[in-house]
């Protein structure tokens, strides 16, 4: 089958009897040239020896496919066991493809990741995209690089700058340890069934993070707190505070004084530069 013909992936899925799961966010991607921009974009370097690709939610195989055709190992999770126990036979039973049914919601990362992957290249389900990235990216062998389809208002959000609607918890996490940049919008057209929403492919760089161990848990306890009302002032967010940011309202004056930030910015106008600092502050104790 032609996975990137919506006709072809339509009379597969009649005569199968498969019907796409919305809640799974089955929204099979069949746009060559989309495809094309993810591949591109995960730059995948073979001069090194095999290249371990990552795959969240392989469903009919459309990626796994043009990733296994640069040369990459793909290691393949996907929780519709459907899809999962079809996709290498589908494919030919290449020996670089190992598919892993499972949901990535519960997957044990740490082992998971243990053997290292260069990149993980994945067109995310909708609803739990977010959650699955938090999931993957924070992990100590965490892949470098991420190229990830996901719905356009969530990658916005990833890669949001201060003082913008979309500047939250998420883009603040991200950017910690990554480069967040936008690839390419993929129109609704792309895909079939049609989802709601528009898509976009955004690329995740890892860079090295500034802070310690404990200066990151402050890192995202701050944040946390923070976004849990993004227009209200800092100063007033972080008052009354227990455990990690427990400290009385002098305490709290110096550690925004120290951090150069005026108690009156709210956590959508700080910078990740801002948020370190402050941090630092914090775990300094
Ligand atoms: N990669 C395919 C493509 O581009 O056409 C399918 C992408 S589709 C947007 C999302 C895929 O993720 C579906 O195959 C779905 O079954 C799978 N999926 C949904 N939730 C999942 C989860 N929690 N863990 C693993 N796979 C999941």
């Amino acid at each position: 089958m032609n996975l990137t013909s919506p006709s072809q992936v339509k009379a597969w899925c009649i005569e199968n009897g498969f019907h796409p799961n919305k809640a799974l966010g089955q929204n099979f991607l069949v746009d060559r040239h989309a495809l094309e921009a993810i591949v591109a974009a995960a730059e995948i370097d073979l001069s090194q020896g095999p290249a371990r690709i990552l795959e969240i939610g392989p469903g009919l195989g459309v990626l796994t496919e043009a990733l296994l055709a640069t040369g990459a190992e793909v290691i393949a999770i996907e929780k519709d066991r459907r899809l999962a126990e079809r996709l290498a036979e589908a494919l030919g039973n290449p020996p670089r493809l190992q598919v892993i049914t499972a949901d990535a919601l519960t997957v044990d990362w740490p082992t998971l990741l243990k053997d290292g992957f260069q990149a993980c290249v994945s067109n995310l389900p909708y609803s739990v995209g977010t959650r699955i990235l938090l999931d993957v990216a924070f992990q100590k062998a965490a892949p470098k690089r991420f190229v990830l389809l996901v719905q356009t208002e969530v990658a916005e959000r990833f890669a949001a700058q201060p003082g913008t609607a979309d500047r939250g918890q998420a883009g603040v996490w991200l950017q910690l340890d990554y480069d967040v940049s936008l690839v390419r919008t993929v129109d609704r057209g792309c895909f079939w069934p049609k989802p709601e929403v528009e898509s976009t492919v955004v690329r995740l760089d890892a860079h090295p993070c500034p802070l310690s161990e404990a200066e990151r848990e402050c890192y995202f306890a701050l944040s946390r707190q923070g976004f849990m009302h993004r227009r209200k002032q800092l100063g007033s967010l972080l008052r009354r505070q227990t455990g990690l940011l427990a400290c009385t309202d002098e305490v709290l004056a110096q550690r925004l004084a120290a951090a150069g930030l005026e108690p009156r910015i709210r956590p959508e106008e700080l910078t990740v530069g801002q948020w370190t600092a402050l941090s630092k502050v914090y775990a300094e104790g």
